[in-house]
């Protein structure tokens, strides 16, 4: 039986030589693999070589994603990346919701490879009319939102952008690639391996097409179900009307919210940074596509920066630079997030080495005056990294 839920058709998108070819996917792999990571780690292993550098031109950036996505179920709305990763030289993979996910499978792919090195900095457009690459002279050196703002003026918003900033060009080994600004695939490296390829943005952009079902009446019967279910859910409602940030007030009652670099496990103060505090400045929840869950929390606060708008903090950026920093002023732990947002870092990796760099200034083994919740300090590094200056 054929496996449905498939295109059976991968894209591989060659930078060095700006040609695109498309591949046929044995129709029995889509039951052997188990879903998006199956695909992943599969393709992963036949592009790659042993002890390949992550950082060298073959290594690949792999796209794909699982069976239910691109369908008309609920919440199945992420993408996955896959690579080699410069964080570990091991396996690498990180997953990303926002526009993007429906994208491959709706313009005909299950898997999108892209490998080789651009000899300059270049964009592409992906379609259902091919593969366009172009020139990004003007992008380079742009943040994730500016580069952001300009692709979407110059070929509409119906895009939908993944694209690294300056610390992403530089190969900061937690790079992560941007999307539509606010999601971001932040794990193991992937803006890095971006950067590495001199590739500032992919854009997905055409009408595209749900997968059909095998058996669409029974699909839709329990389509209907499932929809009941994420209506009764509390669960459901309680991540609608906090996001992620739900979690803190859990983690710290009971002992495991990660403070002072991973020392302790209660933030003083963790109200400052909690739900009701991020509800107070929201300005509406922000859904993945097809998620009728909105966790994304679209919000607007004054810094001493100025005002910033930005999707999050999320839970894991709550507990990485809030806790595992001790910053416990909500204006502070935004720009943090904003910063790291638009230089394209991870905020859990950033959050960490935060707090290993007071650690590690405490005991004299770097020449850096940083201490818990230090925010100028924390802002003149996060530059330094992105950048790599200095001690960065
Ligand atoms: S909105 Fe939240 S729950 Fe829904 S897919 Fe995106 S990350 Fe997941």
């Amino acid at each position: 039986m054929i496996p449905v839920g498939y295109r059976n058709k991968l894209l591989v998108i060659r930078l060095d030589k700006k040609k695109s070819e498309e591949k046929p996917i044995k129709t029995s792999l889509g039951r052997e693999l188990i879903g998006g990571k199956g695909f992943g780690a599969y393709f992963l292993l036949k592009y790659t070589k042993k002890n390949m550098d992550p950082f060298d031109p073959s290594n690949v950036l792999i796209m794909a994603s699982g069976p239910l996505n691109a369908t008309k179920v609920p919440i199945a709305s992420k993408l996955g990346f896959f690579f080699k990763s410069p964080m570990t030289n091991g396996y690498g993979e990180s997953y990303v919701g926002g526009s993007i996910p429906k994208y491959p499978k709706w313009i005909g792919y299950d898997v999108v490879i892209i490998t080789g090195k651009a000899p300059k900095p270049t964009y592409i457009i992906i379609s259902d009319e091919g593969v366009e690459f172009i020139d990004a002279k003007e992008l380079w050196g742009k943040t994730t939102i500016e580069t952001d703002n300009i692709l979407k003026k110059r070929h509409g918003k119906n895009i939908s952008v993944a694209c690294i900033g300056p610390a992403g060009e530089r190969m900061v080994r937690y790079a992560c690639i941007c999307i539509d600004k606010w999601r971001q695939a932040g794990r193991c490296g992937a803006g890095a391996v971006m950067g590495s390829k001199n590739l500032k943005a992919i854009i997905f952009t055409g009408e595209g097409d749900y997968v059909d079902p095998a058996n669409p009446v029974e699909f839709e019967g329990l389509l209907g179900e499932l929809w009941e279910k994420i209506r009764e859910s509390k669960g459901v409602k309680r991540l609608r009307e906090y996001g992620t940030s739900a979690m803190v007030p859990v983690a710290n009652e009971m002992g495991f919210f990660p403070t002072k670099y991973w020392t302790h496990g209660t933030l003083d103060k963790w109200e400052n940074i909690g739900p009701e505090s991020i509800k107070s400045i929201l300005i509406r929840p922000n859904p993945c596509w097809n998620c009728p869950i909105a966790c994304g929390r679209y919000i607007r606060i004054n810094t001493r920066w100025g005002e910033i708008e930005i999707d999050g903090p999320e839970y894991e950026t709550i507990y990485a630079m809030g806790g595992l920093f001790c910053v416990d002023k909500l204006e502070d732990l935004v720009y943090l997030n904003y910063l790291a947002d638009a230089f394209g870092m991870d905020t859990i990796t950033l959050g960490n080495i935060l707090g290993l760099a007071v650690e590690a200034s405490k005991r004299g083994k770097i020449k850096l005056e940083i201490d818990y919740g230090n925010i100028n300090m924390a802002v003149n590094l996060i530059k330094m990294i992105a950048y790599r200056k200095d001690i960065g």
